[in-house]
C-alpha cells in the first residue's frame, strides 16, 4: 500500500504527522512511504532522515496525493485536496467533524475512507492511539510555561536575607488531560495550586497531584459512558460562576481548560470577575479559539484588560512542535498498525473493529459515524 503524507499547510503549524522513526516502522511493515519535500521541516526532519527510513521523497504534491492508497496528516485538508485524492483511499488526521460539514460531505461523495482523530474512543487499548490526550497534555504543559513567563512573579516561595516572596496562586477550571498536566506542572513550579471540575471523579486526581479541589455543589453534573462532561444547564453555570469569583479574584493565575465534548466551551470567567483580578494577574484560555471560556479573550492573541493579560493562543501543543510531533506521529503509527494485516501488507478496515467504527466518518460513499451524522441532520 502506497502511504502518502503532505506538507503541513495551516500557516505557522511546526507540528508534524509523521517522524523518520515512526516512517521506518511502517516501510518495515511493508508500505510504500511518500513524503511531500520538507514535510518535517517544521520539527526539524530534513528529507535525508525519510529517505534513510526507507521512504521517497516527492515535490509533485498533486500526484502524491493522487497516487496514495492512505494519506497520513495532522491538522484538516484543505477541502480543494478532497477532490485529488483516489477513490476508496483511506485518509487520517484532525477532521473537526461536529464542524465541518462540507469536508465530511466532501468525503463522502469522493468515496474517501476518513478517520478522523478526534473521534478515536477514549477507551484503555486505544490509549496509544489517542492525540487528543498526547496533545492536550502538552497544551497543559505550555499553559503554565506561557503564564510563568508573563506573571511579574516567580510561582514557587523563596525565603532570601531580602526577604520572603510567596509562591503564586493558581487556580485551574478543568481538571482533564490538560487541567491535570497544568495542575502537575504548576505544583513543580511550587505554586498553591487548586482546580474545579464538574466532573466529581476528578476531585481524588486533583488531590494527589498535591493541588486543592474546590467544592461547588451544582446538584447532578456526571459524566457520559466516554468519560466525558455533561453540559450544566444555565442555572448550574450561574451557580459555578459566583462560587468562583472569590478564588479568581485572589488568584495570580487563572488556567481554564473547560470544554464539553462536540459543543462550544462554557463562558465560565465573565467581565466583571476579569476586573476583580489584581493587576499584572495572568488568565490563560485554552478554548479562545473554539468560544472562549473567558469574556475577553481574543483567539491567538495576548491582550490586556485594565492590567490583566489574557493569553488565548491557540496551537499550544504547536509551541513544543517537536515533542507535540513525536506524540502525534506515534499516534498515528499505532492506528495503522493496529488494523495492519502483515500478510497482505495493507491496512484493513473492519467495521466489526473494536476502535476503528467509531472514529471513521465516510467509507464507501456513506457518512457512517452516527454522532456525526445525527449533526448533519441537524439532530444533535
Ligand atoms: P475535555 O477536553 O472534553 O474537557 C476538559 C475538562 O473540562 C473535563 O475534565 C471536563 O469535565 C471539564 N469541564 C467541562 N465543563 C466544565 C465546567 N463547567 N467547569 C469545569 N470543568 C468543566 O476532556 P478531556 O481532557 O479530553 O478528558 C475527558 C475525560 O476522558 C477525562 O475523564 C479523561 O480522564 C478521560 N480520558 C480517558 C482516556 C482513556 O481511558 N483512554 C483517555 C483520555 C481521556
Amino acid at each position: 500500500m502506497r502511504i502518502a503524507i503532505p506538507k503541513e499547510t495551516h500557516p505557522g503549524e511546526n507540528r508534524i504527522p509523521l517522524t523518520p522513526a515512526d516512517a521506518k516502522k511502517l516501510v518495515r511493515a511493508g508500505a510504500e512511504l511518500v513524503i511531500e519535500a520538507g514535510m518535517g521541516k517544521g520539527s526539524g526532519f530534513c528529507d535525508d532522515e525519510y529517505i534513510e527510513a526507507g521512504a521517497s521523497v516527492s515535490a509533485n504534491r498533486n500526484t502524491l496525493l493522487g497516487e496514495a492508497d492512505i494519506i497520513l496528516r495532522l491538522r484538516k485538508p484543505p477541502l480543494e485536496d478532497i477532490g485529488k485524492l483516489k477513490r476508496g483511499a483511506i485518509h487520517i488526521s484532525y477532521l473537526d467533524p461536529f464542524n465541518e460539514h462540507a469536508l465530511v460531505n466532501a468525503f463522502r461523495d469522493a468515496g474517501i475512507t476518513s478517520i478522523s482523530m478526534e473521534m478515536i474512543p477514549r477507551t484503555t487499548r486505544s490509549q496509544k492511539m489517542d492525540a487528543l490526550s498526547s496533545q492536550a497534555n502538552l497544551a497543559g504543559y505550555v499553559m503554565v510555561i506561557q503564564a510563568a513567563m508573563h506573571l511579574p512573579r516567580i510561582f514557587p516561595m523563596m525565603m532570601t536575607p531580602a526577604g520572603t516572596l510567596k509562591p503564586a496562586n493558581v487556580f485551574v477550571i478543568g481538571a482533564g488531560v490538560a487541567g491535570l498536566q497544568a495542575i502537575a506542572t504548576a505544583k513543580r513550579l511550587g505554586a498553591k495550586v487548586t482546580a474545579f471540575d464538574t466532573r466529581p471523579v476528578v476531585a481524588e486526581q486533583v488531590k494527589s497531584l498535591g493541588a486543592k479541589f474546590l467544592a461547588i455543589d451544582l446538584g447532578e453534573t456526571g459524566e457520559t459512558a466516554g468519560g466525558y462532561a455533561k453540559e450544566l444547564t444555565p442555572e448550574q453555570v450561574e451557580i459555578q460562576r459566583q462560587a468562583q469569583k472569590d478564588i479568581i479574584a485572589k488568584s495570580d493565575v487563572v488556567i481554564t481548560t473547560a470544554q464539553v465534548f462536540g459543543r462550544k466551551p462554557p463562558v465560565l470567567v465573565t467581565k466583571d470577575m476579569v476586573e476583580g483580578m489584581s493587576p499584572g494577574s495572568v488568565i490563560v484560555d485554552m478554548a479562545a479559539e473554539t468560544g472562549g471560556n473567558v469574556e475577553g479573550s481574543v483567539p491567538n492573541k495576548t491582550v490586556n484588560v485594565n492590567g490583566v493579560t489574557i493569553i488565548g493562543l491557540g496551537n499550544l501543543a504547536g509551541e513544543v512542535a517537536r515533542d507535540a510531533s513525536q506524540m502525534y506521529s506515534s499516534n498515528l503509527y499505532s492506528l495503522v498498525d493496529d488494523s495492519w494485516d502483515e500478510e497482505k501488507k495493507e491496512l484493513v478496515i473492519d467495521l466489526k473493529h473494536d476502535i476503528l467504527p467509531g472514529c471513521i466518518i465516510t467509507h464507501g460513499g456513506e457518512v457512517i459515524n452516527e454522532t456525526i451524522k445525527n449533526v448533519l441532520e441537524g439532530g444533535a
